[in-house]
């Protein structure tokens, strides 16, 4: 393996649903530790292009994703999980009557492919890491905060310790300070050695934590670059006012 292979790397991925192409012949790459932000309208393709690079709930109609070098577009939706690509979805994913201990126990067996005990460990940890209170612990997923629940998907996340993960429109119901908290824990998540995809419709968050951003329009790539650069590059302004 040579130092400069990107960790994952997008080539030229297409999704078609009848006569829409949602993605259009996406391709990027990302480092090992970044952090890397995607922006577009609402319908530019952004969680069509996770679905597509995680499987779930299926693969792109046309292109390559690879990680580490190796070719994951032709693998099954858990392989591509257990090889490290894990997501986060826009709607509460968690099972709404296990507790939240529970939720990140399952998550380090069932995606990070833990035995009990280590599973165990690695849930506590992680909920440590997030800092959810030791007596919400227990309570019912549904019994929590929206910001509870944040804590616990991104608990559920760092548990499977992926190598790669994620984040679609994370900060989507919160409220500003709250928002500013959700930054700080995908730092923790970025501490723990893991790298991120963060699809954000709040710009103030996405351009907070994002060392590369790229945006979409209409499925295809419009600018990628610099944060501070591409938001003022008059085609991505024109993009947003347009809609
Ligand atoms: P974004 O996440 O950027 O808001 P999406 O990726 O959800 O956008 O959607 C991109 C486009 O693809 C939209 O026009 C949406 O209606 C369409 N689309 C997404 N998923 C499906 C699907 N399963 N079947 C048909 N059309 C879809
Ligand atoms: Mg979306």
């Amino acid at each position: 393996t040579n130092d400069n292979q990107p960790l994952l790397e997008v080539r030229q991925v297409s999704r078609r649903f009848g006569a829409l192409v949602a993605v259009d012949r996406v391709s990027f790459s990302i480092q090992k530790g970044e952090i890397f932000g995607i922006a577009g309208p609402n319908g530019s393709g952004k969680s069509t292009l996770f679905n597509i690079i995680t499987g779930i709930p299926f693969p792109p109609s046309a292109g390559e994703v690879f990680l580490a070098g190796q070719p994951i577009h032709k693998l099954r939706p858990h392989q591509i999980s257990r090889a490290g690509v894990l997501r986060t979805f826009q709607k509460d994913a968690e099972f709404a009557t296990l507790s939240a201990l529970e939720n990140v126990y399952a998550s380090a067996v069932y995606c990070g492919q833990m035995g009990s005990n280590e599973a165990r460990v690695a849930a506590q940890q992680a909920l440590d890491d997030v800092s959810l209170a030791a007596e919400r612990r227990t309570k019912a997923a549904s019994d929590l905060s929206v910001f509870e629940r944040k804590q616990l998907m991104i608990a559920s996340a760092i548990a499977a310790r992926p190598k790669v993960l994620l984040l679609d429109e994370p900060a989507a119901g919160l409220t500003r300070p709250e928002t500013s908290d959700l930054a700080d824990l995908i730092y923790t998540v970025h501490g723990r050695g893991i790298t991120i995809v963060l699809i954000e419709h709040v710009l103030p968050l996405l351009l907070k934590v994002s060392e590369h951003l790229m945006v979409l329009n209409h499925g295809a790539v419009i600018a990628s670059g610099k944060p501070e650069e591409v938001v003022r590059n008059p085609v991505v302004v024109a993009a947003y006012l347009g809609k």
